[in-house]
């Protein structure tokens, strides 16, 4: 650049000389006064000037444009060919190519710590996605807050409870996701305590939200503080685990074992006393003693019935129960049931019919349960059917369920209206009937979950007091597995 400036100055000053010459000559030679000698002086000086410049400036345009065109090329990544700069302009040339080279090595070493950037991105992204993918495998309700108290990771289970949208809750305060104030107070306590690593557990209920009306219940939270990395609290995770159907098993457990041995304690004191009078020979003749032996013997077939029941129910309620399924032709069996009964029927002079259809009314289903179902049915019919009474058994198929209907109608006393959503529970019996009949209370607690929990059918019963009862399950055809 010095260079140039130097040939630009020595031409100035030529220029300048040549200017300065052709004044003094014109003076000499022509007289003019100093003023136009001046400005000849300075015209000529101007001409030489722009006479030697122009090509100068045209060579160095010319120069400059191959010199950028080659430093294009080289930066887009191709070369076209060789570039050799003249001498004047060499000392530009080779700056160029000095500061080209730098900027070279500042960009290859900018590209491998960006590949390493992208490398890290795509090995923390696959992270987090099998992170997500855990979470979301999990059916417990998971959430995850950071030591703002703001939302950092959550799971499907987690957004489903509390009524949330998943995609846009990351990052927000807790109290704009969470509606439940109690939940959001544990999990502030939890953080604020900062005891790092330490479990917390709770059972809490949580009201259903609007959208999932079915997942509300009790929960069972366990709340951990996580550790920041500077020995405090980082965030915390909260995991919730519905503990409802746990919760109502047990109490249905202890109700069922507190039932029972409320229900046993009255035929056991029967038996009791009547065996008490006995051993003190209160039973003085044997027509008075056989009495005595014969309600014991009832007494005992009926605690022995109850526990079969009780064993019965409780096998189906934790899933223990076996079945072996068979095709079984619900006429058959019924007719099999029918005449079994038909003696005890003929006792009250009740009489017993069946009806059906041409067609074959069979579903597969264990066909020592279904007879049990039956002969409870039918049994409670002739139970409560005054004498002189009409039982009937319909077989049909019923093709919307796809199921085989059986129904077992009688012209007894009938269930109040009351009485009629009681009649499957375990141990209800209507109280002014208990005289009428002896029993359980336990017989269609079992058809029910025979017929529901074992064959996923349906029972259900219609009836008017003094008019008879229509007592009705199905069975599907086709046994659906869980
Ligand atoms: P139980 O051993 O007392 O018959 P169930 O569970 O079979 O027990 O029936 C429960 C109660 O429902 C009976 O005690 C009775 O009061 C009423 N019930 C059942 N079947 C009939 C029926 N066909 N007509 C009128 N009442 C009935």
């Amino acid at each position: 650049m010095r260079l140039i400036l130097t040939i630009l100055g020595l031409i100035a000053t030529v220029s300048a000389a040549i200017g300065g010459a052709v004044g003094a000559l014109s003076t000499v030679f022509t007289g003019t006064s100093a003023l136009q000698t001046g400005l000849i002086a300075a015209g000529v000086s101007l001409l030489a000037l722009g006479l030697v410049n122009i090509p100068i400036v045209l060579l160095s345009q010319r120069e400059m444009e191959r010199l950028k065109r080659h430093v294009a090329s080289s930066s887009e990544g191709f070369s076209e060919g060789a570039y050799r700069a003249p001498f004047w302009i060499r000392p530009v040339s080779e700056a160029f190519a000095r500061a080209a080279g730098a900027w070279s090595d500042r960009i290859e070493g900018l590209q491998a710590k960006l590949r390493d950037v992208e490398i890290r991105h795509s090995v923390a992204e696959a992270e987090r996605r099998s992170c997500e993918a855990i979470l979301n495998s999990l059916r417990d309700a998971v959430l995850v807050t950071d030591p703002f108290n703001e939302l950092a990771l959550a799971n499907e289970p987690a957004a489903r409870l509390l009524g949330f949208d998943l995609t846009q809750a990351a990052h927000r305060p807790l109290d704009q996701i969470i509606s439940d104030t109690s939940l959001r107070r544990l999990i502030d306590e939890v953080r604020q305590s900062s005891v790092v690593n330490k479990q917390k557990h709770v059972e809490h209920p949580l009201a259903a939200n609007a959208g999932e009306p079915d997942d509300g219940g009790i929960f069972d939270i366990t709340l951990t503080c996580l550790p920041d990395g500077h020995n405090g609290s980082g965030g915390v995770v909260t995991i919730l685990r519905d503990v409802t159907r746990e919760k109502e098993i047990s109490q249905m457990k202890s109700d069922f074992v507190s039932q029972a041995s409320h229900e046993l304690r009255t035929p056991l004191s029967s038996i009791n006393a009547y065996i008490e009078m006995l051993i003190d020979s209160e039973a003085d003749s044997e027509e008075t003693r056989q009495e005595f032996y014969a309600v014991i013997k009832h007494e005992t077939d009926r605690v022995s019935r109850m526990i079969d029941n009780m064993l019965n129910i409780s096998r189906i309620e934790s899933g223990i129960v076996q079945t072996e399924l068979v095709e079984v032709d619900f006429v058959k069996l019924g007719n099999e049931v029918v005449e079994t009964l038909r003696p005890q029927a003929a006792l009250k002079k009740i009489t017993l019919h069946q009806k059906t259809g041409p067609l074959l009314y069979s579903a597969e289903a264990d066909r020592d349960m279904m007879y049990q179902v039956l002969v409870n049915l039918i049994g409670n019919a002739v139970k409560y059917t005054p004498e002189g009474g009409r039982i009937t058994l319909i077989v049909d198929n019923d093709e919307t369920s796809r199921s085989v209907l059986v129904t077992v109608a009688d012209t007894g006393l009938g269930i109040p209206p009351e009485a009629i959503e009681n009649v499957f529970s375990k141990f209800y019996r209507i109280e002014s009937y208990k005289r009428v009949a002896k029993g359980t209370g336990l017989g269609l607690n079992l058809v029910k979950h025979i017929v529901e929990t074992v064959h996923h059918g349906q029972v259900g019963v219609e009836s008017e007091v003094g008019m008879g009862s229509r007592f009705w399950f199905t069975i599907p055809y086709e046994f659906k597995c869980d």
